[in-house]
């Protein structure tokens, strides 16, 4: 099954976490369950990396189950992604455009185990904790987005639009620097 899924990836993280910051009670991501998160601290978990918009290939058993180590990313990027920037560039008006753009929630994070292994809230579901770059921890956007080119996380700049391509191509794409 082919999936170029969705996000509840927004702006940038910086100005995310800027925003929300008077409602993001501390540490929340170690005193509750992501059940009991607000908007804001559940939208704070999303480090913007854009992962999950990438086309992606994904095996499901009878039950629906999807086998984790099946997962392949490419690095075909969804038809709204900046492949430049590495976000959204109609976040707000997004399924106008992409209908099947699906939103992140906790009831159907069950359902996403073919998020990649550093995503927060497949992170926080499976009982592991934030990555060490998370903006969360380091409260310094910068450090955050060099750590994270350093351990090759986040599509900006090497990602390509799906847009004009035919799917034998995308199937050539396959990459391993997104892993679930
Ligand atoms: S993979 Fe996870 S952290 Fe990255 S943009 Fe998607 S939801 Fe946010
Ligand atoms: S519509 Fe935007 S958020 Fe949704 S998959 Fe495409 S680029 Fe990502």
């Amino acid at each position: 099954m082919r999936l170029n899924l969705l996000s509840p990836l927004k702006s940038n993280p910086k100005s995310s976490a800027d925003a929300t910051n008077a409602t993001i009670r501390p540490q929340f991501w170690t005193r509750y369950t992501l059940a009991e998160l607000n908007h804001s601290e559940w939208e704070a978990l999303c480090d913007g990396c854009g992962s999950c918009c990438l086309i992606k290939y994904i095996d499901e058993d009878e039950d629906g189950d999807v086998d984790e180590s099946l997962v392949e990313y490419t690095d075909v990027a969804c038809q709204l992604m900046n492949c430049e920037t590495g976000y959204c560039q109609h976040y707000d008006t997004r399924q106008h455009y992409v209908p099947d753009c699906i939103q992140l929630t906790v009831d159907k994070l069950p359902d996403m185990m073919w998020l990649p292994a550093h995503c927060a809230y497949k992170r926080l579901y499976k009982g592991q904790a934030l990555p060490s770059w998370h903006l969360l921890l380091t409260q310094d956007a910068v450090a955050t987005q060099q750590q994270m080119r350093a351990v090759n996380i986040g599509v900006a700049g090497r990602c390509v639009s799906e847009t004009g391509m035919a799917d034998e191509e995308m199937e050539t794409r396959v990459v391993n620097w997104v892993l679930p």
